[in-house]
């Protein structure tokens, strides 16, 4: 659940620090390296994903720590795993446009044509969400292919992006998931 107890169980065991530049990046690895937090990560998504509205054909992860999160959800629920990379990493792609993120523009992402069908119901994976203009990107490359996304799920949600000051530069993340 968002924000719930449970949630701010999790977000004790996520640091963050001054990275690149940016003065808190949250690091996953905090979760990682503790499997009872990371198993009940992955339990809360397999349990949302299991029926009902929200059943599944596939997830589609995001490369880099999409491929991390994505493979055990997958597995619980048999489902494919579908890899969202970079350009140049794997053949017989279509790609998205390039796309405003946290940090500037971002070159787009890939997805292997056969990988979605006409009609499937995709879930897309990653760790965070700032501005949404990563996940944008790969919510056109499921529509590309005819695909729906049922949802985008992540660990972290980055709560100052939900409405950037007028002004401040930030793309907006309620433009970005409109278009
Ligand atoms: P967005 O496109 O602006 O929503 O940025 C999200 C993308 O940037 C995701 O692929 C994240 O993995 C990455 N990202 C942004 N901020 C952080 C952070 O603090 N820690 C880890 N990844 C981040």
């Amino acid at each position: 659940e968002q924000d719930g107890d449970e949630a701010r169980e999790i977000a004790k065991h996520l640091p963050f620090y001054p990275f690149k530049g940016i003065p808190r990046f949250y690091d996953i690895g905090g979760f990682l390296a503790k499997p009872e937090v990371f198993q009940q990560i992955v339990d809360i998504f397999v349990a949302r994903y299991s029926g009902g509205d929200l059943a599944i054909d596939s997830i589609a992860g995001l490369d880099a720590r999409g491929f991390v999160l994505g493979p055990p959800i997958a597995l619980a629920l048999k489902v494919p795993f579908i890899m969202m990379r970079k350009a140049g990493k794997m053949p017989n792609t279509i790609s998205s446009n390039a796309y405003d993120t946290e940090y500037g523009k971002r070159s787009g992402l890939t997805v292997q044509r056969d990988r979605i069908k006409e009609g499937d119901r995709v879930l897309i994976i990653d760790d965070l969400v700032a501005t949404g203009g990563t996940l944008s990107s790969a919510i056109t490359l499921v529509h590309a292919l005819g695909g729906t996304v049922v949802e985008c799920a992540c660990v972290v949600e980055l709560k100052m992006f939900v409405d950037p000051p007028e002004g401040s530069g930030l793309p907006s993340r309620k433009r970005l998931f409109e278009s």
